[in-house]
């Protein structure tokens, strides 16, 4: 048995015409699925009861229920999903001036074990199939169905390294921009890696547009493996390399996040720093307040320093944002809710 949702338009043609079936079934399909949102396969009113009944035994279509929701004043919703052999995954949405923006997970935990971050503090425990991922993205979209409202962007930036599980989460966005799926336009999605070279290097080969951000955090190779282990298998200068490739085969821009450690990493050597290593990469830098997690004792940096490390890059000229804090009364750094579930 097969989760429906980890199949693209193609894969659902081809195990059509597999079947002796017409392929054009197929948006008809994606159709129940991805626009009247059915939630059992007998709904398809227009699709034969034989094929239902073999849809029955070779797919199941409850992949992921809600299991917990906290609503920030706000507006950002955090998710807590349950999936089918009982594991939990967190997702967030987000509301922006620009439009509504969910936060996806791609594996149950994850092995990067970046100090800061609370994912790390459950060790990986299997990839997010494709289907798991669209997932998160399409009962959002239920959710906001409820007030007319639609899905616009997606960030993958929750529990879980992109990089470390690329072919399922290529198959994923495909589904989540395809025309017939969510119909998220490539340039409203973005991949966040802690920086694994040599998916960065595949990546920087696919034809397509999804935003690529890098999670930098440090400016110097000394503090970035204290911080991110990954940073001693891909040193920053390894990195650089990569990303100059990415840049130069395809003339795309890209997002560093920097979060803001306070006493840590945002002295005025480290924001001149980030400067010397941004050097003819076309960037920009969002800087991101620290939210903070119970098992470790990092704090966000002071408005006070993170307003001067912000102006310091500006006068240099860096494209520079700041990001205004989110969810902060919820428990919306990537892995705290899970976290909590698991420990109860
Ligand atoms: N593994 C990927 C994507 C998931 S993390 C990556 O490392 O990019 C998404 C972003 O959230 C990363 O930049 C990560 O460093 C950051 N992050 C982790 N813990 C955080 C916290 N407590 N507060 C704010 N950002 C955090």
């Amino acid at each position: 048995m097969r989760l429906i949702y980890d199949l693209n338009l193609k894969d659902l043609e081809d195990y059509l015409v597999d079947k002796g079936l017409k392929p054009f079934r197929a948006k008809q399909i994606f159709k129940w699925l991805y626009e009247k949102n059915i939630s059992s396969f007998s709904e398809m009113t227009d699709i034969s009861k034989d094929l239902i009944a073999t849809f029955n035994e070779d797919f199941y279509i409850d992949g992921l229920i809600i299991k917990d929701r906290q609503t920030s004043k706000d507006g950002t919703i955090k998710f807590l999903f349950e999936l089918k052999d009982g594991n939990f995954v967190e997702s967030v949405l987000m509301v922006f001036d620009y439009g509504f923006s969910a936060c996806l997970s791609t594996q149950v935990g994850c092995n990067m074990g970046c100090t800061f971050c609370a994912s790390g503090l459950l060790k990986k425990q299997r990839n997010l199939e494709p289907g798991e991922i669209v997932l998160q993205a399409l009962t959002i979209q239920k959710v906001l169905n409820e007030r007319n409202e639609r899905l616009g962007n997606i960030v993958l930036m929750g529990t879980g390294e992109p990089f470390d599980n690329y072919d399922n989460v290529m198959k994923a966005l495909s589904i989540i921009n395809s025309p017939y799926g969510l119909a998220i336009g490539q340039r409203h999605i973005s991949i966040s890696t802690c920086g694994v070279v040599p998916m960065i290097k595949r990546f920087a080969k696919e034809n397509v547009q999804y935003n690529l951000a890098i999670s930098l955090h440090a400016s110097n190779n000394e503090l970035r493996s204290r911080l991110m282990p990954i940073n001693n298998a891909y040193p920053l200068e390894v990195l650089f390399e990569a990303l100059h490739e990415y840049v130069g085969s395809n003339n795309r821009r890209i997002t560093f996040e920097y979060l803001l450690l306070r006493d840590i990493n945002d002295s005025i050597e480290d924001a001149r720093n980030i400067k010397k290593l941004l050097k003819g990469l076309d960037a920009y830098i969002n800087l991101i307040p620290y939210n903070s997690v119970e098992e470790n004792d990092y704090e966000t940096s002071s408005d006070e320093n993170a307003l001067r490390f912000y102006d310091i890059l500006k006068k240099l000229n860096v494209a520079v944002t700041l990001r205004q804090k989110r969810g902060t009364d919820i428990d919306a750094a990537c892995g705290q809710l899970r976290a909590k579930a698991m420990k109860k």
